[in-house]
């Protein structure tokens, strides 16, 4: 017989990902949930309709199945893995269900583990209310770790440090974490104690969208799962405009955080903001390492300067080597004119890195990967192979995988340097990947 499961959970994170849960075959029998005001409504998804029952009538209903606790709130999990426990659950029949559909075993997490992004690595954007969020990394994706409605940047970072000192504490001890399931974790064995760093220490900083002045752009990108939210920009208050933003960011980091030296700036396109001079003047004075992401649809004289006299590098997402997909994917008709910026851009030395975001059905064919591999060999671009995520964290279809293979193959045979964005987080592609003797190398 199937093994059968019951997830506890019928929130809004169960409402986000149970569409991916079900495509990938994760199917539960029922749900159960500690809210009584959910007891006997149901979950619709597609043509499926999931009754929710209250714990004990569920696990009678259902007395073999697992429970997959599908809360996205961390400090939740362990509440309720004690409270099932209690209800006479075994432990071995207890998992985590994480954002991209795995089952995690809530019982095992393993003792003296670490990541080094850990008090280090920072993504700070905003909520589509206009506050700020902080998270770690991008996996488990959709959480975060803290939430500041004042946009208080100094609480914000004084809250994450503070979550990373905890967490740090939790790995140690082998306690469920935010970690839970991270292919990144690994066992701090003796060799490795004295460089583990115990304090927390910023180098990287990724500043993403949902911040004001951090929406604007002039693409209709078909994966952007902002443009939606962009009408918001105008609702935020005079207050919030003018102390949080990206500049502002930027001069705390300059003015508070010296430590940061890596930034990625991920946010809205620069090339027409009205604070870029500012934000490429700072950028300068500190000659900070990193990326800034633009359509590079304008080409503009400061941005050209900036990569010319300071270590940073534009990030474009081209995903096209035709015209046709381009306009496509982008909604805008202008493949020929992003081209020749990119040209111009290049002109004195390397400072582009190009994108390759797999859209099924759209781009995954050989035409538009040779045009853009041609593309990216005249202005010597490496490669970032990239997922679509705005569907969901899911593993490639095989098309997307197939012209994932293609563009990595490519790259090996033009002598571009390549890297997988994301998938690093799907195991099942990586070991894919890696069993057809691709090289999986990653960004940071
Ligand atoms: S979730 Fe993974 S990448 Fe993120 S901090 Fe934890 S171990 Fe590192």
């Amino acid at each position: 017989m199937e093994k059968q499961i019951i997830f506890y959970g019928a929130g809004n994170f169960t409402q986000s990902f149970l569409k991916q849960w079900l495509a990938k075959g994760l199917r539960p029998v029922c749900f159960t949930d500690g809210d009584k005001n959910k007891h006997y409504t149901s979950i619709k998804e597609g043509n499926d309709t999931f009754c929710v029952l209250p714990l004990h009538e569920a696990l009678i209903k259902y007395p073999n199945a697992d429970i997959g606790i599908t809360i996205a709130a961390i400090d939740q999990k362990d509440k309720i893995y004690n409270y099932l426990r209690v209800e006479g659950v075994f432990a071995e029949r207890i998992f985590n269900v994480s954002a991209d559909g795995y089952l995690k075993p809530i019982l095992t997490p393993l003792k003296n583990m670490y990541c080094s992004k850990i008090g280090r690595d920072v993504i700070i954007s905003g909520d589509n209310d206009g506050f700020l969020t902080l998270n770690i990394c991008c996996y488990p994706t959709n959480m975060f770790i803290v939430h500041i409605e004042k946009n208080n940047i100094e609480e914000a970072i004084d809250q994450y440090f503070k979550f990373c000192n905890s967490l740090k504490e939790d790995l140690r001890e082998g306690r469920t974490s935010y970690c839970q399931g991270c292919p990144f974790l690994y066992e701090i064995t003796p060799d490795l104690q004295p460089i583990i760093s115990t304090q927390n220490n910023l180098e990287y900083m990724s500043i993403g969208s949902g911040i004001y002045g951090g929406r604007q752009c002039n693409f209709n990108c078909i994966y952007c799962t902002y443009k939606q939210h962009r009408f918001i920009e105008n609702k935020i208050d005079e207050e919030i405009k003018e102390k949080f933003n990206i500049l502002e960011i930027l001069k705390y980091i300059a003015n508070n955080l010296p430590t940061v030296r890596r930034i990625f700036l991920a946010a809205a396109e620069i090339s027409i903001s009205p604070m870029r001079r500012e934000i490429f003047t700072l950028w300068k004075e500190n000659q900070w390492d990193g990326y800034i992401a633009t359509n590079a649809s304008v080409y503009c004289e400061d941005l050209f300067n900036l990569v010319n006299t300071s270590p940073a590098k534009l990030f474009v997402s081209l995903d096209a080597g035709t015209r046709e997909t381009f306009k496509h994917i982008k909604g805008i008709d202008c493949f020929e004119k992003v081209v020749h910026n990119l040209e111009q851009y290049t002109a004195i030395n390397d400072s582009v890195v190009l994108k390759y975001i797999l859209v099924d059905g759209i781009n995954c064919n050989i035409s538009d990967v040779d045009g853009f591999i041609a593309i990216a060999k005249k202005i010597h671009a490496p490669i970032v192979i990239a997922q679509d995520h705005s569907q969901g964290i899911i593993p490639m279809s095989d098309s997307e995988y197939r012209t994932a293979v293609y563009l990595a193959q490519s790259c090996i045979s033009h002598n571009l340097k390549y890297s997988f964005e994301c998938i690093d987080y799907l195991t099942t592609d990586v070991k894919r990947l890696k069993n057809d003797g691709l090289f999986v190398p990653s960004l940071n």
